[in-house]
């Protein structure tokens, strides 16, 4: 019998076998912390392998020539509302533009109709526009991957966007063949977080609302894309950047209790990456180009391939843009992987007993003392009293 993991770190969630499998013995199943695992039926499945040679995760893959150091570029769409509705300054609209207005396909992460984040495809700018944003959840990958090959299969153009492991699992899936009309685009990743989690948290916020949840702002530039808020609004029109409720999701998020398993060990935090062009966040801008940061946001764009600088050539009209450097965008993620929490195990375990409120309390820095000892940090870091 075929084994695709035995711990929960050897699988990063991207499906790729599960879709692969031409018995479709192989289904992608939530775990007790709401992450996708595959599981193979033993009854429909013919030993054929061809899933374990999908996996991108336990395979060293090869990819396709990229340059020996990223050509690097700070980015801001020339749009002031295509960067305010954007996380970091706007570079995923203007490549996906150019390829939707050559009668391309693009594939990101969205919200579905429950408010789930899942990867989706798009053909019109209204269709892709729901894939902007980062939304810091795992996605379900579903179909896609099928999908993208039916697309290259009749020759269209198509721009993948998603996490790094997503992206070299749809290169194992597609058989490590070089589809020239496909351009690989990842982002430089913290970890995704679980899906369960994101349930708990949109009940939670559903009842200060007093209504279902309509959008969710992941990244709310209100206070400016220097500070990390993120924003719920209800299908009753109210909504909230404000208050600890809404602030629970990215409290827990960075205490790394609640992200997948594999993200700690992940293998894509490097400068060495599998897609043609990697988006993320300028934070060092301020440091190199002080009069480039209004605090709308600037997007990190690496071009790591020829067939990213095409793509990314042909979008000069659409943005601002400065040569930068591997120095001043460095950042933990391009360097190692984030360290889980010392606290996970107890994360997990007191959310089985005691409930999500009792756990996010506990151990997301959302109790009392933990607030106190922040607020505290704020008031010396403010005055000079300590550095950062
Ligand atoms: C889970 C996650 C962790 C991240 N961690 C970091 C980090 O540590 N450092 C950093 O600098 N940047 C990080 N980013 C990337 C950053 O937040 C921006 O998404 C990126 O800079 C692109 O911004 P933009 O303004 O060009 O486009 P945007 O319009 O913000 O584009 C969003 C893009 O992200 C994709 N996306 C959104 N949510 C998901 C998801 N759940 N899974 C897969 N793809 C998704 C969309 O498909 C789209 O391509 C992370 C993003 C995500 C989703």
């Amino acid at each position: 019998m075929i084994q695709l993991w035995a711990e929960k770190k050897d699988c990063c969630g991207c499906a790729a076998c599960a879709q692969v499998c031409p018995c479709g013995a192989v289904a992608m199943r939530p775990d007790e912390e709401g992450f996708l695992y595959p599981q193979i039926d033993a009854r429909l499945c013919s030993g054929c392998g061809l899933c374990l040679r999908a996996c991108a995760w336990k395979n060293n893959q090869e990819y396709p020539e990229r340059f020996e150091e990223p050509l690097v570029y700070a980015v801001r769409h020339i749009s002031d509302g295509v960067r305010m509705n954007s996380s970091s300054g706007g570079a995923f609209t203007a490549l996906s533009d150019a390829v939707l207005e050559q009668g391309g396909a693009v594939y990101g992460a969205a919200f579905d109709d429950g408010m789930n984040v899942v990867h989706a495809r798009a053909q019109t700018k209204p269709e892709r526009d729901a894939f902007r944003g980062s939304k810091y959840v795992q996605s379900n990958p579903g179909g896609v991957f099928s999908q993208v090959r039916a697309d290259l299969l009749a020759g269209r153009k198509v721009l993948f966007t998603g996490t790094p492991c997503q992206t070299a699992g749809l290169t194992a899936f597609l058989g490590g063949a070089d589809f020239e009309k496909l351009v690989l685009c990842d982002l430089v990743c913290h970890g995704v977080a679980s899906p369960l989690m994101w349930r708990e948290h949109l009940s939670r916020i559903e009842k200060t609302l007093g209504s279902p949840v309509a959008a969710y702002d992941f990244r709310d530039k209100s206070l400016g894309w220097h500070r990390h808020i993120e924003k719920a609004v209800g299908r009753n029109g109210r909504t909230d950047n404000r208050s600890l409720v809404s602030q629970e999701h990215k409290e827990l998020f960075y205490s790394h209790n609640a992200l997948r398993p594999s993200c700690h060990v992940c293998k894509y935090a490097s400068f060495a990456r599998p897609a043609d062009i990697t988006l993320a966040d300028y934070r060092g801008i301020g440091k190199i180009l002080p009069d480039f940061d209004d605090d709308k946001g600037v997007s990190l764009v690496l071009v790591n391939t020829e067939k990213g600088r095409t793509l990314f050539n042909s979008v000069l009209d659409s943005i601002e843009y400065r040569p930068g450097d591997t120095v001043s965008c460095m950042q933990t993620n391009l360097v190692r992987p984030t360290a889980p929490s010392p606290h996970r195990a107890a994360f997990w375990e007191r959310y089985r007993r005691k409930g999500y409120l009792s756990a996010v309390k506990k151990y997301a820095g959302l109790g009392f003392k933990p607030r106190m000892k922040k607020a505290v940090k704020r008031a010396l870091l403010k005055n000079g009293a300590i550095k950062k």
